[in-house]
């Protein structure tokens, strides 16, 4: 295969969600597996770096190519059958036909429309849903990979390591960092970020779609209520609680009727089987204050549609306006552990002593106690100070027995704060398995950790 060498193409595939721009002498755009392998075989024998692309969603860097050549996965895109299908789909157009079909692949990343398959299995994409499905991984059955030296296979969780993975104490919370502490290679490359194989299709495990989905839309006056309110829904078995700080509310006003001044907002998701269990929830809101008359709630899918756009304009916003700014994304990602939550919170309201206040905006997967504060620095300034506080931050959320990442990934943008986490020894094992399985290190060079 030659390579696309056109500026003016390779130049809409330099850059990701971060707003980081990068670098990249040509581009393959293969059509089947065998392609792929090709241009892995022939990159391994020159020592190129490839960095593999899909829809380009990642906020981490991943996707940006730090020189040579970009494979993009985007003509691998047929869907086989309904639990086998290319890594280049949709991942929200995959969705939608299963569910037409009666059927649910549960990972939601609220980029869902916009990212791949192939993606979410390489950044072990997790979304609201995660709360009661867990991320990406346990719903990948198998994969066909393409090695880095270009062999073609297809691994389950019976193909064993090739080569031993450092042992490792992952936080005990859900994580997206670094390499998954694996007994199977499918383990392994499902979160590996592009860096240890290209994934060309996968089998996936479904469900059955629940019969129906109630979507409660609710406010709170003040910020000890609603997480008292969190813990007790924690424990009533809803598929997602999401979180809206006051300034995320400001930023979807006018989306939603009428929305009252209030500390938050949580939007719960809760399957059933055709009977709403509005009672057991009502009496619960009211037992901790939530604001009942401004509660909006919905039983249907185009209810539930509107609000899950709302929740979807969020991040979307605020990735417009740090592009807009023309600074990089400075946005949290970790998770701590439930009874940690409050103290993590408390030190997202505080600014660093002595530094100014820079716009910020909160919200996420607060099920999973993982918050997303999102800075809005409007200038060069703002952005080195606000990459100051993420640093304590980060510094905090490992201290509390937390994670760096709980979803987004390393890429090239978090690795100091990785190696907050993970020990000098644990990094140095993880080199060791790169090396072995990608002799010249080609395959997202920069990526997660350094050479
Ligand atoms: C508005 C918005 C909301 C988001 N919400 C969420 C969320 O709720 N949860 C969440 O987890 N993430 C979220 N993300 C992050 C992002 O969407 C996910 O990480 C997604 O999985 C990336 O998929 P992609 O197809 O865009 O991959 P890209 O961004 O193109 O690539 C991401 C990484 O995966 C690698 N990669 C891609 N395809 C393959 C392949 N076939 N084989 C090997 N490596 C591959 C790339 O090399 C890169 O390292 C959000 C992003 C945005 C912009």
């Amino acid at each position: 295969m030659d390579p696309i060498t056109d500026p003016g193409i390779l130049d809409g595939y330099l850059t990701d969600a971060s707003n980081l721009h990068g670098r990249a002498s040509g581009l393959y755009r293969p059509r089947t597996p065998e392609e792929v392998a090709e241009v892995l075989a022939a990159c391994q024998r020159t020592g190129t770096p490839v960095t593999v692309v899909a829809r380009r969603t990642s906020t981490t860097g991943a996707p940006v190519p730090d020189g040579g050549v970009i494979l993009s996965t985007e003509h691998l895109d047929r869907v086989h059958a309904l639990d086998d299908v290319d890594a280049g789909v949709l991942l929200g157009e995959y969705q939608a036909g299963v569910e037409r079909q009666g059927w649910m692949f549960t990972p939601d990343p609220t980029s869902r429309n916009e990212c791949t398959v192939g993606g979410a299995i390489a950044c072990n994409a997790s979304g609201a849903r995660t709360f009661k499905y867990g991320p990406t991984r346990p719903w990948v059955e198998a994969v066909q990979l393409v090695t880095p030296t270009g062999e073609i296979r297809w691994i389950d969780r019976t193909t064993p390591l090739p080569w031993p993975l450092p042992a490792w104490d992952e936080p005990k919370v859900k994580t997206a960092a670094g390499y998954y502490p694996a007994t199977n290679l499918l383990d392994l490359i499902i979160g590996a970020e592009g860096t240890l194989g290209v994934v060309t299709r996968a089998r996936l495990k479904l469900l059955p779609l629940p019969a129906a989905v109630l979507t409660v839309f609710t406010y709170f006056p003040d910020r000890a209520s609603m997480l008292a309110f969190v813990v007790t829904a924690r424990t009533m078995g809803p598929r997602c609680i999401e979180y809206f700080d006051r300034h995320s509310l400001d930023l979807i006003r006018g989306r939603v009727p009428a929305v009252p001044v209030a500390d938050s907002a949580i939007l719960l998701e809760i399957e059933h089987d055709g009977e709403p269990p509005l009672d057991a929830w009502f009496e619960a809101l009211a037992a901790h204050g939530a604001l009942l008359d401004d509660t909006i709630v919905a039983d249907d899918d185009a209810g539930r549609a509107k609000l899950h756009a709302v929740r979807h304009a969020l991040p979307a916003t605020v990735n417009e306006i740090i592009a807009r700014n023309g600074v990089q994304k400075v946005g949290t990602d970790f998770a701590v552990p439930a009874a940690a939550l409050a103290e993590m919170m408390a030190a997202y309201d505080q600014p660093a002593q002595g530094s100014g206040a820079i716009a910020t905006v909160c919200f996420g997967h607060i099920g999973d106690s993982h918050l997303h504060l999102n800075f809005l620095p409007n200038d060069a300034v703002e952005l080195a100070e606000a990459r100051r506080r993420y640093l304590a931050l980060a510094q905090k959320a490992v201290a509390l027995g937390g994670t760096v990442s709980a979803e987004h990934g390393i890429g090239r943008l978090k690795k100091a704060h990785l190696a907050l986490m993970a020990p000098p020894a644990v990094i140095d094992g993880w080199r060791a398995y790169k090396r072995a399985a990608d002799p010249n290190w080609i395959l997202g060079r920069g990526v997660m950790f350094d050479r």
